[in-house]
């Protein structure tokens, strides 16, 4: 993190009603706003970490015995599902291969034979490395009358998230990802067609303290009565204020531009060190690469090796344990000079593993790329 949002959180802790306090608040849910790029009020940071979010946009817009639709590409789509299921909702999946992204015709041919309320997909795949092209599935939700839901869990902040433009109806995240704050937070967003919905429940948020009309009496933009329902995490609010504060300051554009040059830097030297990358270039996720592990290669080998050198790189999940690493740039870790001390380390661990590579290809062809 940040230094600035480290020392965010050792402000002295106020009471969630003082006067002081309320206008941290307004500060983070205008920047969530301009983070998001909407301009949907319901527009706030949830106590708790991405899963709430997800948990949050299920519950409230789902009702016992309601259709959704979840488009299934890897672990975090099944997770969706399995949180939609558990709010009672009678959940029809559309799969894709991990690795590749869902396609918006087969949920448009699901649709049709069976109609759903909420149409709900992963916007950046974190267990698979994929960034699903998010317009074709929202407009086959609209032209099918549900309701189009996205996990931004791992795109926001890193890569364009449109909030907006998209038509997105509701849409959450986290703090810890591309934000770069603590982990704890999960802002969302609710736009006046999921609102409408919310309106119109017959029974109420199975979840107490997810319940976002009864959140919104406590959050609501210049809300003069604001009403208690739970006590805000305060210092994990000062962090996530901060943290916005230092995405707005780059500017959205910069940063997505910053990673986006980290990304391509990565892969020229995966690729000149021999290695593959999971995923089709254009539906790569730029703040988490997927790299398939080479035949007769330890991956978690590999990982312990290269915490010798500071760096934490993560395994593959379901179906791609063990076949892949996943490695992540996002933040403030999203530095050019972070990729060199990357490559090297890994090609020093590929190579104790036993697989050959010419040394230096991978940090010659990651420097030339970073132009
Ligand atoms: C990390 C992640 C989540 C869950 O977030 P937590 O903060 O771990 O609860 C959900 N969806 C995606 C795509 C993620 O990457």
């Amino acid at each position: 993190m940040d230094p600035r949002v480290l020392r965010a959180m050792a402000t002295p802790v106020i009471g969630h009603l003082d006067p002081a306090f309320l206008a941290v608040m307004d500060d983070v849910s205008q920047f969530l706003r301009q983070v998001f790029r909407t301009r949907n009020e319901f527009t706030l940071p949830l106590s708790g970490t991405g899963t709430a979010g997800m948990e949050a946009v299920m519950v409230n817009l789902l009702e016992p015995g309601d259709e959704v639709l979840v488009g299934v590409a890897g672990y975090f789509g099944q997770r969706m599902a399995e949180v939609a299921r558990r709010a009672g909702a009678r959940v029809q999946t559309v799969e894709a291969e991990w690795g590749t992204p869902l396609d918006p015709d087969r949920i448009e041919a699901a649709l049709r034979e069976r109609p759903a309320r909420v149409v709900a997909f992963v916007h950046a795949e974190t267990s698979t490395g994929v960034l699903q092209p998010p317009g074709p599935i929202v407009e086959v939700a609209h032209r099918h009358g549900a309701l189009a839901v996205a996990d931004c869990v791992t795109s926001l902040g890193s890569v364009p998230v449109e909030v907006d433009a998209w038509g997105l109806d509701a849409a959450y995240s986290c703090s810890q990802k591309g934000l770069g704050a603590p982990p704890g937070m999960a802002p969302v967003t609710f736009g006046e067609r999921a609102l409408e919905r919310i309106r119109s429940r017959k029974s109420p948020v199975q979840s107490f303290y997810l319940d976002m009309t009864q959140l919104m009496a406590y959050w609501g933009d210049g809300a003069r009565d604001r009403a208690y329902h739970h006590t805000a995490p305060i210092s994990m609010i000062y962090a996530l204020r901060e943290a916005l504060r230092l995405v707005l300051e780059e500017g959205l554009e910069a940063r997505w531009e910053r990673i986006g040059r980290v990304h391509r830097m990565l892969v020229a030297g995966l690729e000149a060190m021999g290695l593959r990358m999971l995923v089709a270039p254009e539906y790569r996720l730029a703040p988490l690469n997927t790299v398939v592990v080479p035949e007769g290669i330890d991956a978690a080998a590999v990982q312990r090796r290269l915490l010798d050198f500071d760096i934490e790189i993560a395994s593959g999940f379901g179906p791609l344990k063990g076949k892949i690493w996943r490695v992540g740039f996002m933040g403030v870790n999203a530095e050019p000079k972070n990729v060199l001390s990357f490559l090297a380390a890994f090609e020093t661990a590929l190579r104790e593993q036993g697989l050959r590579l010419e040394p230096g290809a991978g940090l010659a062809a990651a420097a030339a790329a970073a132009g």
